[in-house]
Formats: C-alpha cells, sequence, structure tokens
C-alpha cells in the first residue's frame, strides 16, 4: 500500500512538471484540455430549419475579451460536412454581470436527420463539442405556375439583380455584436392565414413550359394589400429600399447574425439605419417584385441560412436561465 502512494505521488509531480513544460510550449490551447469547456446547446433536439444556440462559460476563455470570430461553433454531420458555422458573441446574463459566449447557428433546412456534432472552435482548432440528434422532419411540395412577368423576373440575366443580391448576401451574412432582443419573437402580421410554408419545396414553371425548383425560405402570409406589417422583436433596420426580386424590402438586425426579412411590401414605413420595437410598423403588405397576388413573404436568417420563423416565436432565442444550465 505504502510503495504504491508513493509512486502515485511521484506520476503526479512528474505529471504536473510536465504539464507546465507543455503550458509554456502551447500557451492557450492546452489550458483548455486542462479545464474542458462547459458546453450547452438548446435545443437538444432540433429539427431541421430549426435554430441552435450553444452556451460557453466565459471563463473557458480565461474571462479575457476576444476578438470577434476567433471562436466558432460549426455544425458537421455524420459525413464530416461542415454545414453552418457563427461566431460567438458576449451575452451578460445576471445582474452582476456574469457573461457568457453565445454562438446562435442554424440546422440547415436540407440537413439530413440523425446524428450530427456542434464543434466549438478557437482560431480552427477544437476545444469541446456537442453531440446531437437532428429530428425528422417533412416539407410540403408545391407547384407555382408564373405569368410571363414573374417568368422574366426570375430567368432574365440582369446586372442590377446580381448586383442586389451581393448587398443583400453582405448584409446577412455579417455578424455583428449587439443583442438587441432575447426573443421570443413575434409574428409581423395577425392574420395566420398562410399561402406557403417555410422550407416548402417548390416547383416553378415557367410560361414556355421549363421548371426550376427552389426552397421556399421563409412564411408567405396571404393578406390583403395595405395589412400592417410590424417588426417582429426589437432590432435595428439594415435594409430599407426596393429591389427587382423581392420588392419593397425591409431588413432588420436583432441579434448578431440573426435577421429577420419582410418582403413585397406596398409601402415602406422606416428608414435604413434607425432603432425598430416590437410591433412598429415596417409599412404595408403589398404584391411588388416576384408575386403572383399580395401577400407578405416573413423570413430569418442565422449566419446567412434560412430558418424557420415559428422557431422564434415558440420560445426565447437567448434563454438565459437555460443557457446557465439552471433549467436541469
Ligand atoms: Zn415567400
Amino acid at each position: 500500500m505504502m510503495v504504491k502512494r508513493v509512486i502515485g505521488a511521484y506520476l503526479v509531480k512528474k505529471s504536473w512538471g510536465l504539464l507546465l513544460v507543455l503550458v509554456q510550449c502551447f500557451g492557450v490551447t492546452l489550458l483548455y484540455a486542462q479545464s474542458p469547456v462547459k458546453l450547452v446547446l438548446l435545443p437538444e433536439h432540433p429539427r431541421p430549419g430549426e435554430p441552435v444556440t450553444v452556451g460557453m462559460a466565459a471563463g473557458a476563455m480565461g474571462e479575457k475579451e476576444d476578438p470577434a470570430g476567433l471562436f466558432q461553433a460549426v455544425l458537421i454531420n455524420t459525413r464530416g460536412q461542415r454545414l453552418t458555422k457563427a461566431s460567438f458573441f458576449n451575452l451578460t446574463v445576471d445582474k452582476e454581470g456574469t457573461s457568457l459566449k453565445v454562438a446562435i447557428l442554424a440546422v440547415p433546412c436540407t440537413a439530413r436527420p440523425g446524428s450530427a456534432v456542434i464543434q466549438v472552435e478557437h482560431q480552427g482548432a477544437s476545444i469541446g463539442t456537442i453531440d446531437f440528434t437532428i429530428e425528422n422532419r417533412t416539407f410540403v411540395s408545391e407547384e407555382i405556375t408564373l405569368d410571363q412577368g414573374n417568368t422574366d423576373l426570375r430567368t432574365i440575366q440582369d446586372p442590377q439583380k446580381t448586383a442586389e443580391a451581393s448587398v443583400l448576401w453582405g448584409i446577412i451574412s455579417r455578424t455583428g455584436t449587439e443583442v438587441y432582443t432575447v426573443g421570443p419573437f413575434t409574428a409581423p402580421v395577425s392574420s395566420t392565414r398562410r399561402t406557403s410554408f417555410f422550407g416548402d419545396r417548390r416547383i416553378f414553371r415557367y410560361v414556355d413550359g421549363s421548371q426550376a425548383s427552389s426552397i421556399h425560405a421563409g412564411i408567405d402570409y396571404g393578406v390583403p394589400r395595405g395589412t400592417a406589417v410590424r417588426s417582429c422583436a426589437d432590432g435595428r433596420v439594415v435594409l430599407a429600399r426596393s429591389r427587382i426580386v423581392t420588392g419593397n424590402s425591409v431588413i432588420i438586425e436583432h441579434l448578431p447574425g440573426v435577421y429577420s426579412l419582410y418582403y413585397h411590401l406596398d409601402h415602406i414605413a422606416v428608414q435604413e439605419g434607425t432603432m425598430v420595437r416590437t410591433g412598429t410598423l415596417l409599412g404595408q403588405s403589398g404584391a411588388t417584385g416576384l408575386a403572383t397576388g399580395p401577400h407578405l413573404h416573413w423570413e430569418i436568417r442565422v449566419a446567412g441560412e434560412n430558418t424557420d420563423p415559428d422557431a422564434f416565436v415558440s420560445r426565447p432565442i437567448l434563454d438565459k436561465d437555460a443557457l446557465l444550465g439552471n433549467n436541469n
């Protein structure tokens, strides 16, 4: 017994010495290995198209401020493909100023159900993983016959369209630092009449008989022209202008990498750069751009990925208690 204990103590002493040497050689990276990163994933079983929130104890970074983009959460499928990624930002969770690192990312609506992994990376190196399951989900299939005007909107090459698409992508792929809301969001119109759903698998039939497929990125509300359209949450107007395909369009930034989009408006009531609250009038619905009739197209983007708006209405995207692990 005595001998065993002595050997044990010797080994401990040796490994501490080795650890210190390694820490000196590899610095920060080994410090993570020394104290495993505490990670929380909400919800634990998302469906394709739904957002997930990753919380990480700020102590994992040694309480240091880190420049944006050094820490990322990456969603990886069983085949090792990196499906989406998002940068972490700071979230203050109590009155004492305790903060967490949080990343919001979306399970793509094309992701296969089954096992998947969220990998947390610091400057590209993995510092922790969360295994989870993507649940099954079925999407609606629909066919839409387009007239000459709408066929042209989709098929004619136009440099202006390309320029507008690149401006839009520049906005929705940006991860800011401001947390304007923790959710939950509210629907932008009071009507519950939906003419298309999130993730619909669509076939567009053109006037010449040819066709194209696409996935519907948002929810369409079949509301009459002139219906009040309101912001789904607090945020900042980052786009309020006419676009060829989406007509009069408004985009609101709500959280780092999280944006809501409102398309085909008859009239826009806000200006770029202004702040809005939940329920602020953004404009009136209409049928501008590519539309077969008056409706509101409401969309939410997370790190560029189209995401189910209903998931933001049903729960707070930043549930501070749950992120702290207090609900378990
Ligand atoms: Zn739509």
